[in-house]
C-alpha cells in the first residue's frame, strides 16, 4: 500500500462504521477510507451462527439510506402481525450492497477489507503484510470500540480437557451427526437462540441442559415494532415510564412490567438479576420453558470428561456430550468516552442500545460547525451496566438525548421522519388517537419517572 491520505479515516465496517459513513455522506463533502480486519463489510454478522436473525424488526436496522427488508409482516407462524426480521445472510448480503451501491458508488468512499488499524492511523495490510501511514485531515473514527463479542471471536471462558466437545453455535450445525446429548453454556440471546435452534430441529428438550449464570429479564419483542406498528413501542415506552413513575422499590418495578408485559422472563419462578436488553418473543418464551434441566451454579469453570466444574458445584457429563459455548458477553463493557476528542471520534450508542440511530447522529453531528464540548452535549455516550437498572439508566438517558435532537434546528427535521427512528413521523400518516393518548400518559409520567429511577439507583448505591 503507498500513503493514503482522507478526510476520515473509519476504522471498522460493521453497523457502527457502515452507519457512521453512510449518513456523512449525505451531511458533507467528505472522503474517507474505511479499513477492516475482516474481508467484507458487515461485522460481527459475517461469523454469526447460520440460524441467526434479526433480534428486533427489519425496518430500524441498518444504515438510513438504505431499507433493510422489504417493510412487510410476517402472514404466518408464531410471529404473524410482527414486523419481519431479516436473516444473517440477509444482513451479510445487505451490508454488501450498502458498500458497493451507497458507499463506494459516491465516489468519495474507499474500503480496504483484510486490512489491521495498528493504531495512530497505521495500517498494515493482513493479505501481504505491508504496511502503510494515513494522512487524516480531519479525523481517525473508532468504528470498533462497540464491537459485539461472540462465540465465534471469544474463546469459552473456561478450561476445556483433552477429549472433551465443546462447539460454538455455528459449530453446532456443522456436526457430521446430530447430537444426543447437549450442555448449552450461556446466559444472553445467543445461547437463547441456541436453545431454541435446537428445540426447533426436534431436538428432545429432556436431552438439553442449560447452564445459566443468571436469570434475565427480556424485552418483548411485541413492543418494540417501528413504523405503522410505533404505537407498540410508544405503550412499551409508557410501560416503563409508569413503572418507574409509580413504584416504591427496584423490585415493584418489574412487577408492573411483567404485568403488562413489556418485559418477559423464561423461568416464571425465578427472580432475574439482570437486564442488559435482549429482545425475544412471548412464543420463544414458551418454547424455552421446554427446557426443565437448567443448571443454576454459578460460572463454568472447566469441562472435563465426566464432569463439569462451575463456581458452585459440578454436574456429571460424558465425552460424546455436546457442549455449546453461548458465554461471550454480547454486548460490549468497554465504559462510555467522550464521542467526540480532537482527531478522534469513537462511534457509541446514544439511545436505545440501537447502533443504526446512534451513528448516523454522530455522522450528522460531526458535520454541524459545532465546538467539541457542544458536539458531545448533542451525543452523550450512554452505556447499560450490569444491573437490573441498567437498561432503564440507558433508555432514560436516550430518551433526554433524544429531546435534545428534537429541539435542534439542523437535526430535529431529519431526527421525526429517519428510517432508524422507530417511532418516526410516516409520510401521509393520518393521525392515530390510540398513539395520541399514550403520548398524553407518556408526558404525565416522564418527570416522576426520571425522579423514581434517580431514587431507585440511589438506594441500589449505583
Ligand atoms: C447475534 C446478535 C444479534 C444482534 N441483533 C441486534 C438487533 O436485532 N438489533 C440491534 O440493534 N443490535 C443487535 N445486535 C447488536 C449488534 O452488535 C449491533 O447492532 C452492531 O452490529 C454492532 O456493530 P459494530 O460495528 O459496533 O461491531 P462489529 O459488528 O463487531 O464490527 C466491528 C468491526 O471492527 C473491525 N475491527 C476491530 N478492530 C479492528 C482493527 N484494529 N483494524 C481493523 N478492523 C478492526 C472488526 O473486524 C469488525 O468487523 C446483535 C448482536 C448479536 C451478536
Amino acid at each position: 500500500m503507498s500513503g493514503i491520505e482522507t478526510d476520515y479515516l473509519v476504522v471498522g465496517a460493521g453497523m457502527a462504521g457502515l452507519g457512521f459513513v453512510d449518513s456523512l455522506l449525505d451531511v458533507s463533502d467528505a472522503d474517507v477510507v474505511m479499513v477492516d480486519r475482516r474481508p467484507a463489510p458487515g461485522g460481527h454478522w459475517l461469523d454469526a451462527y447460520p440460524f441467526v436473525r434479526l433480534h428486533q424488526p427489519s425496518p430500524w436496522y441498518g444504515v438510513a439510506s438504505t431499507p433493510l427488508g422489504d417493510d412487510s409482516l410476517e402472514t404466518d407462524g408464531p410471529e404473524a402481525g410482527d414486523y419481519t426480521r431479516a436473516s444473517g445472510p440477509e444482513i451479510q448480503a445487505y451490508f454488501g450492497e450498502v458498500l458497493r451501491d451507497r458507499l463506494l458508488a459516491s465516489g468519495r468512499v474507499r474500503f480496504l477489507p483484510e486490512t489491521d488499524h495498528l493504531g495512530d492511523g497505521r495500517l498494515c495490510s493482513l493479505a501481504d503484510g505491508t504496511e502503510t501511514t494515513v494522512s487524516v485531515r480531519r479525523g481517525v473514527v473508532d468504528a470498533t470500540y462497540t464491537a459485539s463479542r461472540t462465540p465465534e471471536t471469544s474463546p469459552p471462558p473456561f478450561q476445556v480437557a483433552d477429549g472433551v466437545t465443546v462447539v460454538t453455535p455455528a459449530g453446532l450445525t456443522t456436526l457430521p451427526e446430530p447430537p444426543e446429548q447437549v450442555v448449552v453454556v450461556g446466559t444472553g440471546k445467543t445461547a437463547m437462540d441456541t436453545c431454541g435452534w435446537l428445540l426447533d430441529q426436534g431436538h428432545p428438550p429432556e436431552r438439553i441442559t442449560w447452564i445459566r449464570t443468571r436469570d434475565a429479564w427480556l424485552n418483548n419483542r411485541h413492543f418494540l415494532q417501528p413504523d405503522r406498528l410505533a404505537v407498540r413501542t410508544v405503550e412499551g415506552t409508557v410501560g416503563f415510564l409508569e413503572a418507574l413513575a409509580t413504584a416504591e422499590t427496584e423490585d415493584q418495578v418489574f412487577e408492573h412490567l411483567e404485568r403488562v408485559g413489556v418485559l418477559l422472563r423464561i423461568d416464571p419462578d425465578v427472580w432475574p438479576t439482570v437486564f442488559r436488553g435482549p429482545t425475544i418473543s412471548e412464543h420463544e418464551v414458551h418454547q424455552l420453558r421446554r427446557i426443565d434441566d437448567v443448571v443454576r451454579l454459578g460460572r463454568v469453570l472447566r469441562v472435563e470428561p465426566d464432569r463439569v466444574v462451575l463456581e458452585q458445584g459440578e454436574i456429571p457429563t460424558t465425552p460424546d456430550t455436546v457442549h455449546v459455548h453461548c458465554a461471550a458477553s454480547g454486548l460490549p463493557d468497554a465504559p462510555p468516552v467522550p464521542v467526540f476528542e480532537p482527531g478522534r471520534i469513537t462511534v457509541q450508542y446514544l439511545s436505545r442500545l440501537s447502533m443504526p440511530l446512534s451513528s448516523a447522529v454522530i455522522a450528522r453531528v460531526e458535520a454541524l460547525d459545532l465546538p467539541l464540548a457542544e458536539k458531545n452535549r448533542l451525543c452523550p455516550a450512554n452505556f447499560v451496566d450490569g444491573g437490573p437498572l441498567g437498561y432503564l439508566q440507558m433508555l432514560l438517558t436516550g430518551f433526554a438525548t433524544e429531546g435534545l435532537w428534537r429541539s435542534h434546528p439542523d437535526l430535529s427535521g431529519w431526527f421525526a421522519t429517519t428510517r432508524v427512528n422507530a417511532t418516526r413521523d410516516l409520510p401521509g400518516a393520518e393521525p392515530d388517537p390510540a398513539r395520541e393518548a399514550l403520548y398524553v400518559r407518556l408526558l404525565d409520567a416522564l418527570e416522576p419517572a426520571y425522579a423514581g429511577l434517580a431514587r431507585l439507583t440511589a438506594e441500589a448505591g449505583r
